[in-house]
């Protein structure tokens, strides 16, 4: 019988470098992601099954009735959720199960007692998060500025998580994670190894906040 997988929540502000560090994660075969269903519009680029699951929010609420979802969220006005199902097949195949999700659907599956690791990407400050926002150009002024103030609230929840890894310089942030999740050689938590709770990886706060 394979070693059972490990769910990996990583979740922090918006512009924090979730999807960049996941897509590095990613590279690992041992990695697999957990793709959410969402009703926001598809963007350019992205792939119905492979980014998101898209769904209109009638499909996402009878997902929901039907109990689909182990948590859910309204973020940014759309609804965004993981699925139980492939989850649970994952982990009996032993993988690392990646979730990039946000800060409200983390502490739903952490007040579960759902087991895995909890890591809080954060940016190095606040000017950084806005700068690499402003440089995403994914967003209206408007929108801008809302997600800048939620990462401010959500920053004050980073305590709740089993690490907080702060992601200023890339290399160094994928390699402190992937050794959380004991795919480094020499990493700090060897494979199968379960993290005190509570310990940090990285204690420092941006500065902005
Ligand atoms: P999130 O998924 O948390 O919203 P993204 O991964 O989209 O964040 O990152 C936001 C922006 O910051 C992107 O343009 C990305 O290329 C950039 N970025 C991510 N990590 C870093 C980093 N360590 N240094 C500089 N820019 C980064
Ligand atoms: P985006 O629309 O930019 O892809 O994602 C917006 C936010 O929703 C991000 O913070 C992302 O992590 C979060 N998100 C994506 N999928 C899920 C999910 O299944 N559940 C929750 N709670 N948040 C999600």
């Amino acid at each position: 019988m394979p070693t059972p997988g490990r769910m990996v929540v990583i979740s922090g502000p918006s512009g924090s470098g979730k999807s960049t560090i996941c897509r590095r994660l990613l590279e690992d075969p041992r990695v697999v992601f957990s793709v959410s269903a969402t009703t926001r519009k598809k963007r350019d680029g992205e792939v119905d099954g492979r980014d998101y699951h898209f769904l209109s929010r009638e499909e996402f609420k009878r997902r929901v009735e039907r109990g689909e979802f182990i948590e859910h969220a309204e973020v940014f006005g759309n609804m965004y959720g993981t699925l139980r199902a492939p989850m649970q097949s994952a982990l009996a195949e032993g993988k690392l199960y990646l979730l990039e999700i946000d800060v409200q659907g983390a502490l739903q599956l952490k007040a579960l007692g759902e087991p895995g690791l909890y890591v809080f990407v954060a940016p190095p400050d606040f000017e950084e998060l806005r700068r690499r926002l402003v440089k995403r150009n994914t967003e209206t002024p408007e929108m801008l500025e809302r997600r800048l103030h939620k990462a401010e609230d959500e920053y004050r929840e980073r305590v709740k998580y089993d690490h907080i890894v702060v992601n200023g310089d890339l290399d160094t942030a994928v390699k402190e994670i992937r050794a959380i999740m004991g795919l480094e050689p020499h990493g700090a938590a060897p494979s199968g190894a379960r993290p005190e709770p509570g310990s940090r990886s990285s204690s420092s706060r941006p500065k902005g906040g």
